[in-house]
């Protein structure tokens, strides 16, 4: 089924739109995030903060209660965090004054008027010794001198020493207005906001740019290979895998190119060796129709002998795409390859008599495979037939069976012209000819080695060829040896 190649019409987000909606929608998700942390949480965040300095300052106090140093790590602390600190002693009901450091001038303890002081030391008893709460200023204040929206954070806990004495300690930390910092962030958020999202505009444009130009230039040379133009080079520019697609889209193209040269071949070569023979028996079939005479029993066999070669043709062709197809699967068993071949080899004595070729067989044992008999035969009668074929004027042709290691290796060798070394890889190939001008073989069909080559590599059999230009070609392949049944 062919597919429809759509040309710019394909529906769609291209790269560049799709690359700016992706930025944008990591924009959007940068900036809720800030939002929530710079404005949302902002001052739970501030709080939280003031919290544990006041908590930290608390216990080192309370540690820290009987020892000389109590007042210096008092100041230390009390400057270190800016908290306002008052520690009373309680006796008897009445509270001693033992320390008292004042951080900042909007420090709330230090304003707060004794009744205030005893009512936020009876919610610390009654809250189990511990209380805080954040309060406007003007809550306490008793001395009017102060003003501001601050708020305050006041922590008080009580505590007794390892004497059993009793301890109220008072910290408050100075609230800073985070609303006036939330409508500064605000303000400065949809600045934030509108460089971040001219900024993603700008980057996506140029990412797009650099991304999408050389995947935008192949695509268009895709689009003239996929309509057969097979010259058109990818030069990918850019980055890595640009230039690696384009390097893929070169060797596929190329392949591509070697492949229809083929096919055009093929179809060249498969119409030509069926037309000789048919031509042929058309014409003997009304010679001998219409010329008096000429009806006579030679002719008759040339007729015959062509309609064998079609068939023969036909037969390989159908052979080939069977086995390609997988449809003929290797019906294996164990037999014996010595015997079989040394039967086949009396069959080519008749040719040795006639035409004086000289057919030696070798064979240092028997020999077991387990394989398809017939196949191999095939096999063994393509590569004897090439042999003779090929063999040249010294008509001479070697067979040979031998054990190597574990393996039998069947090898033909014959003292022709060779094959020159450029050529050898494609020698397997369908209709592929040393010799460019298609003639006919004397005996082959032009896919012999074809079908030795797929019989072979389905019996995942070792094969190969090795040739010496005026010397000579042997063609050899090994199968491992089965162990005799008999
Ligand atoms: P063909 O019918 O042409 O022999 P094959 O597929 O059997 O088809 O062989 C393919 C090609 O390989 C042949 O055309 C020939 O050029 C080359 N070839 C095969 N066997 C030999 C050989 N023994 N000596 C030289 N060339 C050979």
């Amino acid at each position: 089924m062919q597919r429809k190649i759509c040309d710019n019409k394909c529906k769609g987000m291209g790269i560049r739109w799709n690359l700016f909606a992706f930025l944008a929608l990591f924009v959007a998700f940068i900036l809720a995030v800030v939002w929530i942390f710079q404005v949302l949480l902002l001052g739970k965040f501030y709080e939280n903060s003031k919290m544990k300095e006041l908590k930290l300052t608390a216990s080192v106090i309370e540690s820290n209660v009987e020892k000389n140093n109590l007042e210096h790590t008092a100041y230390t602390l009390s400057g270190d965090y800016t908290i306002c600190i008052i520690l009373y002693e309680i006796e008897d009901g009445r509270a001693r004054e033992i320390i008292s450091c004042d951080a900042s001038s909007g420090c709330m303890i230090h304003h707060m008027s004794p009744r205030s002081f005893s009512q936020l030391y009876n919610e610390t008893i009654a809250n189990g010794g511990e209380f805080t709460k954040t309060y406007s200023f003007d809550a306490f204040i008793t001395k009017g001198e102060i003003k501001g929206e601050s708020l305050n954070t006041v922590y008080t806990k009580s505590f007794k020493d390892s004497d059993g004495k009793l301890y109220a300690l008072f910290l408050d930390s100075e609230l800073a207005p985070v609303s006036a910092i939330v409508r500064t962030y605000s303000v400065q958020f949809q600045w934030i906001a509108m460089i971040l999202i001219i900024g993603a505009l700008i980057l996506s444009l140029f990412m797009s740019r650099v991304i999408s130009t050389p995947i935008i230039k192949l695509n268009k040379s895709v689009k003239k290979l996929a309509a057969g133009d097979y010259d058109e080079v990818f030069d990918g520019k850019g980055y890595r895998e640009i230039k690696e697609l384009s390097d893929a889209l070169n060797f596929a193209s190329s392949e591509l190119s070697k492949n229809d040269n083929l096919q055009k071949e093929l179809i060249a070569n498969i119409s030509h060796d069926l037309r000789t023979p048919l031509t042929m028996i058309r014409g003997y079939s009304e010679m001998m129709r219409d010329i008096p005479g000429e009806n006579t029993p030679e002719n008759a066999q040339i007729v015959i002998e062509e309609t064998t070669r079609l068939s023969e043709l036909v037969g390989d062709m159908l052979d080939l795409s069977k086995i390609k197809a997988g449809t003929r699967k290797p019906d294996m068993e164990i037999f014996n390859m010595t015997e079989t071949i040394r039967a086949t080899m009396l069959r080519y004595e008749k040719l040795t008599e006639k035409d004086g070729y000289h057919i030696s067989f070798e064979s240092d044992s028997e020999g077991y495979i387990f394989a398809d008999r017939t196949m191999m035969l095939q096999v063994v009668y393509n590569l004897i037939n090439n042999a003779i074929n090929y063999s040249g004027d010294s008509k001479e042709v070697n067979v040979k069976l031998q054990k190597i290691g574990d393996n039998l290796r069947f090898s033909v060798s014959d003292s022709g012209d060779g094959i020159a070394p450029e050529e050898l890889p494609f020698i397997w190939d369908r209709y592929y000819k040393v010799d460019k001008i298609h003639k006919r073989a004397t005996v082959g069909t032009g896919l012999g080695l074809s079908i030795v080559k797929s019989i072979l590599e389905a019996h995942k059999a070792v094969y190969g060829v090795e040739s010496t230009v005026g010397v000579g070609s042997t063609f050899w392949f090994e199968l491992p040896m089965a162990e005799n049944q008999d």
